[in-house]
């Protein structure tokens, strides 16, 4: 009885084999992932965006006109502490601030609540080294919703949790703004700067009802806020044009660069992610960041900005760009220079850092010794 088990099992192994469909065998082929669920994210995702709808509502059924501004407000300065404070300057290191600029940018960096700046940090130079493979904590080739949101939800692959622990961040260590914040984010940073503060200035300066101010202000643009970062790892990782590099998925994409205020230009910023712009083209209207960088420039808080000579954008165009960059003496010339895993740069400061890209970086506002 055990044995005709036994060869039944065999036979019946054996007829699943030869049966399958080729589709799927093509599709066996593909990596196949643990999906280990963080039931803890998960959860507090769901509240998040239930209560950020509610929050939506109330914009339109009960809020004041200028809880909505404040609202507004709040988001573009978080935006702003995300963008111009822990891409541009704690990630990248494409330019440099004063103390007075980097305690105002960790302080908007906490009203956008997406965790200290350490882990951003740490995470987005991984993304930035190994784009794209299984060692990227949003691997695009995982699917849209992973590498929009769904990333949090699972466990961390193991080539990410690896290739985390090579990542230089002794700068970062060194900056005691960022220390501090460490320390002190989860139990008093974010509930009373992110969550409480902007509650409370409705409520205080104009009697806004506080539930509805916190479901608003709060909640509603939380969800927002994280949403709108988000599209940066989604869709300008899978829609869009490659001018710079055609053998990478980041794009640039327009609408992603007027919602975040100019991190769209994805492709660019892959390539050159030393550029403190995080683009070639637009204008301030589409990159609010780079006029606050340069802003701050002017008044003497920022300082070394790094940008990279139209020579060398032209050369790096000519040869691996897709061809919608056009150049007067243009020419889309594939020279086999197809991109390999270890070539990316995280940004300034990078050991990989070729001698040729140096040369062609381009530093402004330095600071009179
Ligand atoms: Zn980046
Ligand atoms: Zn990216």
């Amino acid at each position: 009885m055990q044995v005709q088990a036994i060869v039944q099992s065999e036979i019946t192994q054996e007829e699943v084999k030869t049966s399958v469909p080729t589709k799927f065998k093509d599709e066996s082929s593909k990596p196949q992932y643990k999906w280990e669920l963080i039931w803890r994210n998960i959860i507090l995702y769901i509240i998040m965006h239930l209560t950020a709808l509610y929050g939506l509502i109330l914009v339109f059924v009960s809020a004041k006109v200028l809880t909505t501004v404040w609202t507004w407000f709040m988001l573009v300065v978080g935006l702003q502490g995300i963008t111009s404070g822990v891409h541009r300057l704690w990630t990248h290191r494409s330019y440099k601030a004063k103390l007075p600029l980097r305690i105002l940018l960790c302080i908007f960096q906490t009203i956008a609540l997406q965790n200290h700046i350490y882990d951003w940090v740490t995470d987005h130079r991984v993304h930035h080294k190994y784009v794209d493979t299984d060692a990227d904590p949003h691997n695009s080739k995982r699917g849209f919703f992973f590498c929009h949101m769904g990333w949090l939800f699972v466990k961390k692959h193991k080539d990410v949790i690896e290739k985390t622990k090579t990542i230089d961040l002794r700068d970062i260590e060194a900056d005691p703004v960022v220390m501090f914040q460490k320390k002190y984010y989860h139990l008093v940073l974010a509930p009373l700067i992110g969550f409480l503060f902007p509650a409370w200035v409705p409520w205080y300066f104009w009697n806004e009802n506080f539930v509805t101010s916190f479901f608003v202000a709060t909640m509603f643009r939380y969800a927002l806020t994280t949403n709108c970062t988000f599209l940066v790892n989604s869709v300008a990782h899978m829609y869009g044009t490659r001018p710079y590099d055609k053998n990478i998925r980041p794009t640039d994409n327009v609408p992603v660069t007027v919602i975040t205020g100019g991190e769209g230009w994805h492709n660019y910023h892959h390539t050159f992610p030393w550029d403190y712009k995080t683009g070639e083209l637009g204008n301030y209207t589409t990159n609010t960041s780079t006029a606050l960088i340069d802003f701050m420039a002017k008044i003497g808080w920022a300082y070394d900005l790094k940008t990279v000579s139209e020579d060398m954008i032209m050369k790096r165009v000519n040869r691996t760009g897709d061809g919608t960059r056009k150049f007067d003496n243009h020419q889309v010339v594939d020279d086999h220079d197809h991109h390999h895993e270890g070539d990316n740069l995280w940004g300034w400061g990078d050991e990989d850092m070729k001698d040729e890209d140096l040369s062609y970086v381009k530093i402004t506002h330095r600071k009179a010794e």
